[in-house]
């Protein structure tokens, strides 16, 4: 029987409090909704079955803040993952943290329980940016818990960052970047930041009705162009010192690129649990109910599902792939659909190739430096 590799998200939708830039499905709950929806959570995980051949390579707990609640719930969850599913002897089993939640054992009964790679949401050493993004730690919480995650023996630690932030210089982050460094993280993501609808950070940024009965000043972010100093600071501060970007926003020293994330980007199934989580095996794309009265009384229920067209695949394909450095495996490709990428997209392909955008070597196709700062343009002409 053919290896099907597998990878598993779980979703945790809690946090102490709603971050003023957040979008994400995640909100604060008492201790009994926690504990309810962890019912519910190991509830649905068991309810699967897994097809056969199917194992998992990585495991992913992401928020939300998956290390706010009880240690034992995540444990016991993560129980019920390897109690259903069959792991690959490497799996990548990754929780994400919280600077400020990550206190006591938490560390130790994470890495007890099997759990190899853990994710950091740092985002700045600066004090005064971090509270005016609405986290709840400051830079001294993050080193003590960042230094308390090694001791308990965690050799895999990726530390999320942000830039463009309102009223972030571009020495700031240069700080940041340089302290960050000097921890030796394995692996760092950075995002710039986004203004999403419904967030207190689009309020301001809009100066609209809400922000202005708060009493909230506007927000001022840094312009386009501090904003690709900051990109090209990091790259080249990143590579300087061994670590290499491998998608549009992370960065990892040699073998330690996230085998989760890698998994999205090259389309292996995945199967997501949890309040909007979603999944894909086979064909069937799904995501469970966001509503979390309905999932608590009906784990696994799902608001939508798809099934995706030979062209869905195609188009995906193409992008996710060309987000990776290595880019997009074109002997594979052929393999998969039956077609050439450069035949099927010859106009495309031959105008980026022509214009320094794309590159194509190694049977594969993949964007150059300067292609990764308009890979939106890029990207959007194979859909
Ligand atoms: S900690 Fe993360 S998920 Fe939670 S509110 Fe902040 S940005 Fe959103």
């Amino acid at each position: 029987m053919d290896r099907r590799e597998l990878g598993i998200y779980v979703h945790i939708p809690f946090c102490l409090k709603k971050c003023a830039y957040c979008d994400f499905l995640s909100f604060p709950a008492k201790k009994d909704t926690q504990r309810a929806y962890f019912r519910a959570l190991r509830e649905e995980i068991a309810a699967f079955s897994p097809e056969g051949g199917m194992e998992a390579v990585s495991v992913y707990f992401g928020g939300g803040t998956p290390s706010l609640p009880d240690a034992e719930e995540i444990v016991r969850t993560l129980e019920t993952v390897r109690g259903v599913f069959s792991l690959s002897a490497d799996a990548e089993i990754t929780i994400e943290c919280n600077p400020g939640t990550l206190d006591g054992e938490k560390p130790g009964a994470y890495k007890e329980a099997g759990f190899n790679r853990l994710s950091l949401g740092l985002q700045s050493m600066d004090n005064d940016l971090l509270r005016t993004l609405g986290r709840i730690h400051t830079r001294e919480r993050f080193l003590e818990e960042y230094r308390n995650a090694r001791g308990a023996g965690f050799e895999n630690i990726n530390v999320d960052l942000m830039y463009g932030l309102p009223g972030q210089s571009l020495s700031s982050f240069a700080r940041t970047l340089s302290e960050v460094i000097s921890l030796k993280p394995e692996h760092i993501s950075a995002y710039g930041l986004m203004i999403e609808e419904g967030t207190p950070f689009w309020e301001r940024y809009h100066e609209d009705d809400l922000a202005k009965q708060r009493g909230d000043k506007p927000l001022f972010l840094p312009d386009e162009e501090e904003e690709g100093r900051m990109t090209d600071l990091m790259k080249k501060t990143l590579r300087k010192n061994g670590i290499f970007r491998y998608e549009i926003s992370n960065y990892a020293r040699r073998g330690r690129e996230s085998r989760h994330n890698t998994g999205y980007w090259k389309r292996r199934e995945y199967a997501g649990f949890g309040l909007g989580a979603s999944g894909q095996i086979g064909k069937i794309r799904y995501r469970n109910t966001s509503i979390l009265e309905e999932y608590l009384k009906h784990p696994g229920m799902r608001e939508e599902e798809t099934s995706l067209t030979r062209e869905d695949e195609i188009a995906e394909t193409l992008i996710l792939g060309l987000r990776m450095t290595e880019g997009v495996d074109l002997r594979l490709f052929q393999e998969c659909f039956g077609i050439r990428a450069e035949d099927l997209f010859r106009e495309q392909i031959g105008r980026f190739l022509e214009e320094g955008l794309l590159e194509m070597s190694d049977d594969h196709l993949r964007l150059t430096e300067r292609g990764f700062d308009v890979s939106n343009l890029v990207m959007c002409t194979f859909v």
